[in-house]
């Protein structure tokens, strides 16, 4: 039996980087969800579409070969058998990604796929509907959230460290338009889910936020498994 910790929240909660700590200082798998939905927004830049074009956006989806590897600690994206790690971080990219995932049959394919990479592996699953659609039966679920200056700050230290020409003002906005956008999906909409515990990261350092998560996850283990011997033993 697996274990599932869903981590959903807004862009730049810190949903990334609280993940992939866990993963280091846990023995849980780390998910990004979003990766997959940028790799096929890749796909269809790649081909010319518009992300408005949905006909011709759904016959891609037909044939899409999407994997995330482990390499290390790093993870690897794979788009037809193609590294993009990097390539699927630009903001066209993002900005793509942010449009085709309001299409209901493109997040239907996306879940399928979220729910068989992880398959029975115990593992921490982040994104926008985790909670709510693709692991609505987790272990522990979590809903990150912060100020949307705090995260319009993280994201653009974040771009200007990878040497990108963007001003404050503009990641600001993005922040904003992408909070609207995953607020209002029809489908797979960015909200917490009822059974979720908030964590604000506003004020708090990437470390405190790592071990209350860590500290939640020990106790929700170790009930499972008195759970587990309970009912064996039974
Ligand atoms: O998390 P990230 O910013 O990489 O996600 C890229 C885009 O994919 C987001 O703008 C979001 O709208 C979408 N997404 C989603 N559902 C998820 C993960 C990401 O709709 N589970």
């Amino acid at each position: 039996m697996s274990f599932i910790v869903a981590v959903d929240g807004p862009a730049g909660s810190g949903k990334g980087t609280i993940t992939k700590e866990i993963e280091k200082r846990t023995g849980l798998i780390n998910l990004d969800t979003g990766a997959t939905y940028r790799c096929f927004a890749l796909e269809v830049l790649k081909h010319g579409y518009a992300p408005s074009d949905t006909k011709n956006i759904l016959k891609l989806l037909e044939n899409i070969d999407i994997k995330i590897e482990n390499e290390g600690n790093e993870d690897v994206v794979l788009l037809n058998g193609k590294d993009v790690t990097d390539e699927i971080r630009t903001t066209e990219v993002t900005e793509a990604s942010a449009l085709i995932s309001t299409i209901k049959e493109v997040r239907a394919k996306m879940v399928e796929l979220q729910r068989k990479m992880v398959g029975n592996k115990n593992v921490i699953v982040e994104g926008r509907d985790i909670g709510t659609v693709v692991f609505p039966h987790a272990d522990l679920k979590i809903y990150l959230d912060a100020d949307d200056e705090v995260r319009a700050q993280r994201r653009y230290k974040e771009y200007i460290e990878k040497g990108m020409n963007i001003t404050y003002d503009e990641v600001l906005e993005q922040i904003r338009w992408r909070d609207e956008n995953d607020k209002h999906k029809e489908v797979g909409a960015l909200k917490k889910a009822d059974d979720a515990i908030v964590v604000d990261t506003s004020n708090k350092s990437i470390d405190e936020v790592v071990e209350s998560v860590k500290a939640m996850i020990e106790e929700k283990m170790k009930e499972k498994e008195k759970n587990n011997v309970e009912n064996t033993e039974r």
